[in-house]
């Protein structure tokens, strides 16, 4: 009975909607109205759509903020996180500070560079402009290419290296850089055999030993061993530095053949001005204390600006002469391991005078 009243009442439904769109099909201002409005359904439930995703997506900046602006344990701003592999001795990974070429290498013994993917790095510290990875049979070598000189330091925890890049002077007080003039193909003045290159470099090394005895000041060096770089290099890690002071150490020359003109002399940048030159004040100091301590004929502090690396320092620079190769007895004294010692001691000590009295 009940199903009977069911087949009689769909029918009637049936009939219904098929004369409705009989209807339709024959009105065809009504069908465009019916398409009209099923149109707009689509683009309200698009719309809807659309919104939920823009909630969704403004839930994840939200969050990511939030990551950002609280840290968890796992993250500290600014450093870049690096995995150490299980059982690696932290002692044994090694830092080589190529700071000529802003480029930090560093070296994880017996590390698989599969380690990496496993535990990618993480961070966002300043100053990369450039990441390299690489490995050998020795271990895993990761190389950061910075935009300036940097200082790494370095935390670990729970197997992870927690590395920030620093600008030298926001950890140092004090920095001086020291250039021993010429180097590699450009020997300087050559005298006898004896090339001012090795001189300059020798002296350079000697004061390289006070200062590491010395941990108020740090010094960065244009170069420690017999090779070339460019003047440009040179001044150029003065002033990306930012250097409290900038001497480069040089010998004298006079004429082809040995001959009487001797002395020392320091020229300093005179573009600097009159006024306040920071640049002939610190070459006067350390000319002084060399004259005093060697006992040779004082040539006083000269203009020097038509030398590059004094003319484009844009920090207190001084460019020491220290005597003549020329000179046989200047010469002799240059050459000798003593006098050499007090050499090294009295630039040591006029450094530190200088920023004593507040460069
Ligand atoms: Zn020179």
């Amino acid at each position: 009975m009940e199903e009977l009243i069911v087949k009689k009442y769909a029918r009637i439904l049936g009939i219904m909607c098929l004369a409705f769109l009989i209807l339709i099909a024959s009105m065809p201002e009504l069908s465009a109205k019916v398409s009209a409005a099923y149109d707009a359904l689509i683009a309200r439930w698009e719309e809807a759509q659309l919104e939920k995703e823009r909630e969704i997506y403004k839930q994840f900046i939200k969050d990511t903020k939030k990551e950002e602006e609280e840290p968890t344990d796992i993250m500290i701003p600014g450093t870049i996180r690096i995995p150490v592999a299980e059982g690696l001795d932290v002692d044994s990974i090694e830092f080589d500070n190529d700071f000529m070429n802003h480029t930090l290498t560093i070296f994880f013994p017996g590390t698989d560079e599969d380690i990496l993917k496993d535990y990618p790095m993480v961070g966002n510290p300043d100053h990369i402009d450039n990441l390299g990875v690489s490995s050998d049979k020795k271990g895993l070598y990761i190389q950061f290419m910075t935009d300036t000189v940097i200082e790494p330091t370095v935390e670990y925890q729970d197997d992870y290296m927690f590395l920030t890049l620093n600008v030298p002077r926001d950890i140092y007080d004090r920095i001086v850089v020291i250039d021993a003039g010429h180097g590699g193909i450009m020997p300087g003045m050559v005298v006898s055999n004896i090339k001012e290159k090795d001189v300059t470099l020798e002296i350079v090394n000697r004061i390289k030993v006070l200062f590491d005895e010395d941990t108020s000041v740090k010094v960065y060096y244009t170069r420690l061993s017999d090779v070339d770089i460019p003047l440009e290099a040179r001044v150029g890690l003065a002033n990306d530095l930012n250097a409290d002071l900038f001497l480069s150490v040089h010998l004298n020359s006079f004429g082809q053949a040995f001959n009487d003109t001797h002395g020392t002399m320091t020229m300093f940048n005179e573009l600097l001005g009159n006024e306040n030159n920071r640049s002939r004040d610190f070459a006067k100091i350390v000319n002084d204390a060399l004259v005093s301590a060697l006992g040779t004929r004082n040539l006083g502090v000269v203009n020097g600006s038509t030398i590059y690396i004094i003319r484009e320092a844009k920090v207190p620079v001084a460019l020491t002469e220290l005597a003549f190769m020329s000179n046989r007895k200047e010469l002799e004294m240059l050459t000798n391991e003593e006098k050499q010692e007090l050499i090294a001691r009295t630039i040591y000590e006029a450094i530190i005078k200088a920023l004593d009295e507040g460069f």
